[in-house]
């Protein structure tokens, strides 16, 4: 079948790049079916906890625009400059992330960006969204899907078509692919989990710098905060799982408070629900999945997390399955035959993920830690002068976040004010 031409495409998975890839996919002609697990956001309110809010950079930024919803994010994305970085003592300084005043990022929610993509998708006749339905795996004979109806508990088979598959980091048609030998799969899980907690305003007010990302760097852990439509902020706990400085020891409310009142005094007082919100909402755990083999012939693909989920310290996942996404319909006017186009996704994005996967690991460093080095600073300055007089001159964090021209691949030769 060529893949100019009218054909069915299911999704698994309404998530970021999901919904984002039915709208691409609708414009090409598909008639593309989205299932997904959860009831349709837009009757319900997403639980607190997990990634509220998220950094969208160039990458992701082109994708939006393919689709033709960028306009529709911009009205609630909130611009952040730089990095205000807040040193123990209460001293606060931001360092910008790009030289030029249009190199900024944007924090917006996860949930709005997941409605506004479904909403956008749903406007297109031939995509047709089936929420509660839960994929359970590559059916026996590999050319479909088992699923399973939560509201009757039913289970079926997806059409016969191809499918590809953005269910994310714990991917289950990527668990069917292990199982069948047609992937490998490595995980790497990282010691250090997270935990978001809220920095509410005070009279409608926002209490810190709105047009930045905030973090409280402290060489081991951090608590990085990034700023909702609302006045809030949303703060994040990124901390060893076990040792000295570890969630094991933070059990009670008296432990909390103490960690919070010796290592980030002038966030804690920003915090007036912070033991509180400690235990009601979940740790989570971060890691970083290794695939090869992301298609089984011309049946199945997987793409965004379910491929390669990363560690979030670049803010680069949701970016990189948006890019996933743009590559993906890129390389259909290439290919006539899906299991082709499927087989040149993996050997054109494998480099760049794996790229992504190493800088966003490196990242955590640099955010925990080198940003308060006065070397690593000096270093970025001087980068950023060389930037300045030579615009081919683009240091490793500006290419990664203002240079979707430049393969992520790439980026890995280029310097680090942290070399
Ligand atoms: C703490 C944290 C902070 C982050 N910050 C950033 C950031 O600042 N910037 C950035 O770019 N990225 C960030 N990320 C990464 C980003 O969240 C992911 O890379 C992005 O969500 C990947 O999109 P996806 O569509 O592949 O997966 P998801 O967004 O996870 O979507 C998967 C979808 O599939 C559905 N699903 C799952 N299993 C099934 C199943 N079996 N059957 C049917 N449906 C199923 C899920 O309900 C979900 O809707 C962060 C991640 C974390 C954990």
């Amino acid at each position: 079948m060529s893949l100019t031409s009218a054909g069915g495409v299911n999704i698994i998975g309404g998530g970021l790049a999901g919904s984002l890839l039915a709208i691409l996919l609708a414009r090409r002609g598909f008639n593309v079916n989205v299932y997904e697990r959860r009831p349709d956001p837009r009757h319900f309110v997403a639980d607190a906890g997990r990634s509220i809010n998220l950094a969208l950079a160039a990458r992701g930024i082109r994708g939006l625009k393919l689709a033709g919803v960028l306009d529709e994010v911009m009205r609630f994305a909130i611009p952040m400059a730089g990095r205000m970085v807040h040193e123990h003592d209460g001293r606060a300084e931001l360092q910008r992330y790009g030289v030029r005043p249009e190199e900024v990022i944007y924090s917006v929610s996860r949930s709005q960006l997941n409605r506004t993509l479904i909403r956008a998708a749903a406007t297109y006749p031939n995509v047709q969204f089936k929420f509660r339905q839960l994929c359970l795996g590559i059916a026996p004979g590999r050319n479909t899907l088992e699923m399973r109806d939560e509201s009757t508990g039913g289970i079926y088979q997806t059409e016969r078509l191809p499918s590809i598959a953005t269910d994310g980091a714990g991917s289950a048609v990527r668990d069917s692919m292990v199982s069948l030998e047609v992937s490998d799969v490595r995980e790497e899980p990282l010691d250090h989990d997270y935990k978001e907690l809220t920095i509410p305003a005070v009279k409608g007010k926002p209490v810190l710098e709105v047009n930045a990302l905030h973090i409280w760097p402290r060489g081991g852990f951090m608590l990085i905060a990034l700023p909702n439509p609302d006045a809030t902020f949303t703060a994040t706990l990124f901390l060893a799982r076990e040792g000295s400085n570890s969630f094991q020891q933070l059990k009670t409310a008296a432990d909390v408070e103490a960690f919070f009142t010796r290592e980030f005094p002038s966030a804690r007082v920003l915090m007036p629900q912070l033991t509180a919100e400690f235990f009601e909402n979940p740790q989570g755990s971060l890691g970083t999945v290794y695939t090869r083999g992301w298609h089984v012939g011309s049946e199945v693909l997987l793409l965004g997390d379910a491929a390669h989920a990363i560690v979030p310290f670049h803010g680069q996942g949701m970016n990189c399955a948006f890019e996933d996404c743009a590559e993906l319909v890129r390389l259909m006017d290439q290919h006539h035959g899906w299991a082709g186009l499927f087989e040149a996704f993996e050997h054109e994005r494998r480099p760049n993920t794996d790229a992504i996967a190493r800088m966003a690991l490196e990242n955590y460093l640099e955010m925990r830690s080198a940003v308060l080095d006065p070397d690593y600073r000096r270093r970025k300055k001087e980068a950023e002068e060389r930037e300045k007089q030579d615009p081919d001159a683009i240091p490793r964090y500006s290419a990664v976040m203002f240079h979707p021209e430049i393969p992520y691949r790439d980026v890995l030769e280029l310097r680090s004010p942290r070399a």
